[in-house]
């Protein structure tokens, strides 16, 4: 921080939805010249509170005042108008218009002349944009929707910071992209701090909270809990802040030299999907974790799709241990094989539709002829609540719920429907660590069940914390295989990634 000067002042802001207390009577100043990080586990409040200074949700109480004056944000093309822009945690640009008219939504009126829009002289401007930022791959004038969620990210990322905005939030957008696009957007979220900005960095990976910022903010079941100085904790007080208890010691498994049963319960073979992925090989057991990880490119994730008959132009074999060849969607789900995405809300949920949806879609068929609300209604709700899922009932969208939450309905949903063996790709990513340990003992309880589990997973401690083996890819091949040790160091595995 340059100086101290309050930029934003945010006074008793509050926010109910139906019972839900998201944010309650929160005063938080933000300073001119910081990268003002707020933390809190899912369901926080975090998305509500900036939300409601971007103009995204209405201002349940309180006052936003910037410089000194008291703002009323109608909607986020007013907010940028006062200076103020937004990153949000889902989707952020909308499907149906060009790169560049999503770029300028609500600010076209430069290149309107005599009621005619110039396309051209927009389209040069967005292309000069992109290119500034090194996404010259992205064109202007395509559709958005030929994009895929992290691309779309990065147009998002050039949208909200090419005006200068004097208050930038940046709200969980760094799970969604990879280490160049979080290398650039870095170099804008400092870039404006320098200018004078502030920004409101939203993130669950605590190492990147610390290196980013100047002060942390930090927010546990809707309420304001403290700020501190980065430069004067550690990840582990962070942690002890937003749960506001001691962490267990059991956050993964800490079991080691288990024998994996011998029985196979998924076998691949030479499996190659295009360019991602060549001959893969491996087999996964009875009762297993298996992880697979690398850098996000190496093709693991194609995998993941691949044993569940998901993608196109596959090419050999993935086998249950009763001969039946998984080579479509349907038959994998009928097979007892449950899948979630990295993707969770493109891929994975409705995500316009209920948590009851949501959690009965596979599973309509086993329930007979008769489907009343009623039976479906209860089935929901007994997944839902074994896994504690933080809702108001299931007839709520699912669109409304935290990360964690949503992930917490996928695996409801395949608790449910009984699948043998899941296929989890990204199983924790942006989600906070109440859950995320929820989640390693859901797994853990699994196994011993006898379930098989294949987990893709790009972060190094969850696959060596929690996999009975790892096998490591490289470039659509595996490179290197691990069993469960606890001597298995980073080094190792980054080794066979590289
Ligand atoms: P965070 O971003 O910290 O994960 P959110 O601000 O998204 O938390 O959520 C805070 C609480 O408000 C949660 O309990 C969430 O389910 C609830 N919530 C958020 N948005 C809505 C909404 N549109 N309707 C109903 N409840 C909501
Ligand atoms: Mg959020």
């Amino acid at each position: 921080m340059a100086d101290n000067k309050v930029l934003l002042r945010a006074t008793d802001i509050d926010k109910q939805f139906g019972i839900t207390h998201a944010v309650d009577h929160v005063s938080i100043d933000f300073y001119s010249h910081e990268i003002h990080a707020l933390i809190g586990e899912n369901g926080s409040g975090k998305s509500t509170f900036t939300n409601m200074l971007t103009g995204i949700y209405t201002l349940g109480g309180g006052t936003f005042a910037l410089e000194d004056k008291t703002i009323f944000v109608k909607n986020q093309v007013s907010a940028n108008r006062l200076g103020i822009a937004i990153i949000v945690q889902e989707m952020g640009t909308l499907s149906g218009l060009t790169v560049a008219e999503n770029i300028f939504l609500g600010e076209e009126d430069p290149f309107i002349h005599n009621g005619v829009k110039n396309t051209a002289a927009m389209n040069k401007k967005a292309q000069d944009l992109l290119d500034s930022y090194g996404f010259s791959r992205i064109r202007a004038n395509a559709i958005i929707d030929t994009y895929n969620f992290e691309d779309r990210k990065l147009v998002e990322i050039v949208k909200s910071t090419y005006f200068d905005p004097k208050v930038l939030v940046v709200d969980e957008t760094t799970t969604a992209l990879n280490h160049s696009g979080r290398v650039e957007l870095f170099k804008h979220m400092r870039r404006l701090r320098d200018l004078g900005s502030c920004v409101i960095f939203i993130s669950h990976d605590l190492d990147e909270v610390l290196e980013m910022s100047d002060r942390v903010s930090v927010l546990r079941d809707g309420e304001y809990i403290d700020t501190v100085n980065a430069k004067d904790v550690t990840t582990d007080d962070l942690k002890k802040l937003m749960v506001g208890r001691e962490l267990g010691e059991h956050y993964y498994r800490t079991d080691y030299g288990e024998k994996i049963p011998e029985e196979v319960a998924l076998k691949v073979e030479n499996v190659s999907v295009g360019n991602e992925i060549h001959n893969v090989s491996f087999e996964l057991h009875k009762g297993e974790i298996l992880g697979i990880g690398g850098l996000s490119e190496c093709g693991m994730h194609e995998v993941g799709k691949a044993c569940f008959g998901a993608s196109f132009d596959r090419t050999g074999s993935v086998t249950l241990a009763d001969g039946t060849q998984i080579n479509d969607i349907n038959t994998a789900i009928n097979h007892s094989i449950a899948y979630a995405s990295k993707d969770r809300d493109n891929e994975s949920l409705l995500i316009n539709d209920s948590i009851m949806d949501n959690i009965t879609l596979p599973s309509m068929r086993d329930m007979g002829k008769v489907l009343s609300i009623k039976k479906l209604h209860a089935f929901a709700d007994k997944f839902a609540k074994e896994m504690s899922t933080k809702m108001v009932n299931v007839d709520q969208f699912v669109s409304e719920l935290s990360g964690g939450n949503k992930q917490k309905v996928v695996l409801a949903r395949w608790i449910g429907k009984g699948s043998d063996i899941l296929i989890l790709d990204s199983p924790t990513r942006g989600i906070d660590i109440k859950v995320k340990a929820d989640i390693y003992a859901l797994m853990d309880k699994m196994r011993k069940e006898g379930k098989s589990i294949l987990m893709i997973s790009e972060e190094l401690p969850e696959l060596m914390g929690m996999s009975d083996r790892i096998l490591i890819m490289k470039e659509g091949e595996i490179s290197g295989e691990f069993l469960r040790d606890p001597s298995i160091t980073d080094t190792a595995l980054i080794e066979k990634m590289i």
